[in-house]
């Protein structure tokens, strides 16, 4: 883990302006525009990245798709992929310091969590997929004698990756990893607001012996390069992670443009239920509190709608209030702060409105509800717990994406499915039972990409994460996703 002292000396390292990404070097926006990259610690400035534009991915396409056809990377040897990805992950664990802590700067998310969910995580996912890409192999058909059927796995081509700002390193790597170990040349738009590591990561990735024009970066603004990547011609895929209606925007561009395939992993509004008879009531509510306000809530698959059964709901409510008041919210940078800052001043109006809007839909606040530490200049809230909730309010329906919990109460086995399941959301889920007959049948029941028994959470990169419903489609992580980045090709032979 890093030391106090290490994180110190790092958040004050200079950064400065940060250009484009493309065919393996740093390059000039075509504008020579910039955006400014503010802390949300202290909510000051303490870079700039390029504003890139229609002119610049069309760049970092072409690029891509030169690099594609040289078959440098998508015509190697997968034991060659392998190699410079095991590099690659291996160069990430020896900057992990350094990344950790301008991803912090970036997205406030505490050190702490960052560490480990950042550059480690992505680290491993890349080793993961190094590790299996010499490992996926072709099929022989089951035909007639006199035929051979081959089923070959071929790269799409270039892949587009968005995604957002809670983990960019991390969900980035989901993408960006299996797209590239399938031999597949990829243009990233990072988030606005967190894009200097993904930007790092390309230039390791260079030093790791990527060939040129593999990986591109081109930051900018969502709704001009996000766009303009979704509706390039020559772009085969997109792998999005992000807000559903930016995932319908892409669904459009690709009918508008070349049927580029989409791959959506999108929010969630996940439930998070508690038996009377779970095995340890104060473990619950632990890692409940825990499951919904580390890093601020801004977790897709946070457990954000809490269901306790009627019999243990004061006890439970107990727990789960000082769990909740004993996290301790402040510099993301501080080693002794379990929850840092909310990701933008922006994203912290968003998140008081859920607050006021809950207040006047009749919900009862039971602690939280508001700004922090505002004399640090930075986005701080405090962990808000509201109950009373009902299906008709907005707590109950919408995704906050911050650290407000919504708590209902129900009877039975029953209630609890038709609660869980009443959003139009699916991604994630929670159930706490001693029963294992009750844990089976809601595992079957609930509409959820995950359910989660006794946890909440940490599910690693050998199985998969996705959504269902309005959550998404495509899964990342695990072998499966290795199938969204490549095309299966067939060779009909007459004998
Ligand atoms: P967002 O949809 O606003 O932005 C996501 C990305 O899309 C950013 O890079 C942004 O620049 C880009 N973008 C914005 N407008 C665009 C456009 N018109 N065309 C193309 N790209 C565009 O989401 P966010 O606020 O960055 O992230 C929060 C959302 O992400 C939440 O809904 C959260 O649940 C979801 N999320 C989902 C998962 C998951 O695995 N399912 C994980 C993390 C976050």
């Amino acid at each position: 883990m890093i030391s106090q002292s290490a994180i110190d000396t790092l958040r004050k390292a200079e950064i400065g302006a940060r250009g484009l990404f493309i065919d393996g070097a740093q390059a000039e926006a075509a504008s020579g525009a910039s955006l400014l990259v503010i802390s949300p610690i202290d909510g000051r400035p303490f870079a700039s990245i390029a504003d890139g534009n229609p002119a610049d991915i069309d760049r970092a396409v072409r690029s891509a798709r030169k690099a594609f056809g040289t078959g440098s990377w998508s015509r190697a040897a997968p034991a060659f992929r392998k190699k410079v990805l095991t590099r690659l992950a291996e160069l990430i664990e020896r900057h992990v310091d350094e990344l950790a802590v301008l991803g912090v700067r970036d997205n406030g998310t505490e050190i702490g969590m960052a560490y480990k969910a950042e550059p480690l995580s992505a680290a491993g996912t890349i080793r993961y997929y190094a590790e299996a890409i010499d490992k996926v192999y072709g099929e022989i058909a089951p035909t007639a004698d006199n035929v051979l059927g081959l089923i070959h796995k071929e790269p799409l081509g270039v892949v587009g990756v968005i995604v957002p700002w809670n983990f960019p390193l991390m969900i980035g790597a989901w993408k960006i990893a299996p797209a590239l170990a399938a031999g597949n040349c990829v243009v990233v738009k990072p988030p606005e607001i967190a894009s200097l590591t993904l930007l790092r990561l390309a230039e390791l990735a260079a030093e790791a012996g990527l060939p040129a024009g593999v990986l591109n970066v081109v930051t900018g603004r969502g709704a001009v390069t996000g766009e303009a990547l979704g509706l390039h011609g020559d772009v085969d895929a997109i792998a999005f992670t992000g807000s559903g209606p930016v995932g319908r925007r892409l669904l459009e561009y690709s009918a508008r443009s070349n049927l580029k395939r989409i791959f959506l992993e999108l929010g969630g509004k996940s439930p998070n239920i508690v038996f009377a008879d779970a095995p340890d009531l104060k473990q619950a509510a632990v890692v409940s509190a825990n499951g919904i306000f580390r890093n601020s809530g801004q977790v897709c698959v946070a457990g954000s709608r809490l269901l306790v059964q009627a019999s243990v709901y004061d006890r439970f409510m107990d727990e789960l209030l000082s769990a909740t008041t004993r996290l301790k919210v402040g510099d993301p940078l501080d080693l002794a702060s379990d929850v840092g800052a909310v990701s933008s001043a922006e994203q912290l109006a968003k998140n008081l409105g859920f607050v006021a809007k809950a207040t006047e839909e009749g919900a009862r606040l039971v602690t939280g509800g508001e700004r922090i530490l505002a004399e640090t200049g930075g986005s701080y809230m405090a962990p808000t717990i509201f109950e009373n909730v009902t299906q008709d309010m907005q707590l109950a329906r919408e995704e906050v994406f911050g650290p407000v919990l919504g708590v209902m109460r129900f009877e039975t086995e029953e209630e609890a499915v038709r609660l869980a399941n009443s959003t139009v959301y699916g991604l994630a889920s929670a159930v706490w039972t001693s029963n294992l007959a009750t844990a089976h049948r809601m595992v079957r029941a609930i509409n959820a990409g995950v359910v989660h028994v006794n946890t909440y959470g940490g599910a690693d990169v050998t199985v998969p994460l996705g959504g269902v419903k309005q959550s998404g489609f495509g899964r990342d992580k695990s072998l499966h996703a290795l199938e969204k980045y490549l095309e299966l090709k067939t060779a009909w032979i007459a004998l």
